[in-house]
């Protein structure tokens, strides 16, 4: 097939909306604009940390449904985004839950059952706004064993990992492999090693048809990051990606 015929996509996600991160979130959706970029995935924590639900912020909510009004997609991003209430760590689990996240990984190795019913009351909330939520994307992109089937099973249309897009609409199988493009901001050394990497692995993406690209909160708060960002959204826009959602992406 002759290059001008393939669609070439850039999927850019904002991670970790919650009325503590309002303001970075909107800055980074007007940053992006500023290159045209208006479909982003957002993905909403619907109580995150355990610091009450983002019912109890009307701005915020107003501002989550003015996204969704302008052509962004939301999804729901975990419940708690953290571990409290999680089964005890083991050594096995331990990497991913101290070194690779900050106790974050709230559905690494939740209970299915428990896990059903915060997905139940994430899109209960999510419906109680009139916001339409159709993927699933677990903090840090850890899940049990099962939790996609669960996903599947009620109904959302695909999750992600950091590695991989996994579509659940019946039909073909259409597993996505493509890996993120995601900057760790913890401290120094995890920055500049974080943007040795996405260099390297934007040269890479470049030559595919996908570029995947997830921002968290801080982000754009650092200089080098900026930079970076700034230059992979050029780079990308120009090669000729088309800036679309997840949701959009599964369903086409
Ligand atoms: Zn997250």
């Amino acid at each position: 097939m002759p290059e001008s015929f393939i669609q070439k996509s850039l999927i850019v996600s904002l991670h970790d909306a919650h009325p503590g991160s309002h303001a970075q979130i909107a800055e980074q959706v007007a940053f992006l604009a500023g290159y045209g970029i208006t479909r982003c995935s957002i993905l909403v924590v619907p109580e995150f940390h355990h610091r009450g639900s983002v019912l109890q912020d009307k701005d915020f909510c107003a501002t989550v449904s003015g996204w969704q009004a302008q052509g962004h997609e939301l999804v729901l991003h975990g419940y708690f985004h953290d571990r409290q209430e999680s089964p005890p760590e083991k050594l096995s689990t331990v990497f991913w839950t101290r070194l690779y996240t900050n106790r974050e990984a709230e559905f690494l190795d939740l209970p299915l059952a428990t896990a059903r019913l915060r997905l139940e009351r994430g899109r209960a909330l999510f419906e109680s706004q009139g916001w339409r939520t159709s993927g699933f994307v677990a903090p840090a992109w850890l899940m049990a064993e099962g939790l996609p089937n669960l996903l599947a099973e009620m109904g959302f249309t695909y999750t992600t990992r950091l590695g991989e897009i996994i579509p659940f609409l019946p039909g073909e199988n259409r597993l996505k492999a493509s890996t993120s493009l995601c900057y760790s901001t913890r401290a120094g050394w995890r920055r500049v090693a974080s943007g040795i990497w996405n260099k390297h692995l934007y040269g890479r993406l470049r030559e595919t048809d996908l570029i995947r690209l997830s921002l968290h909160p801080r982000d754009l708060e650092f200089p080098l990051m900026r930079r970076q960002i700034d230059q992979i959204v050029r780079a990308s826009l120009k090669r000729g990606f088309q800036p679309t959602t997840y949701g959009d992406y599964v369903a086409r």
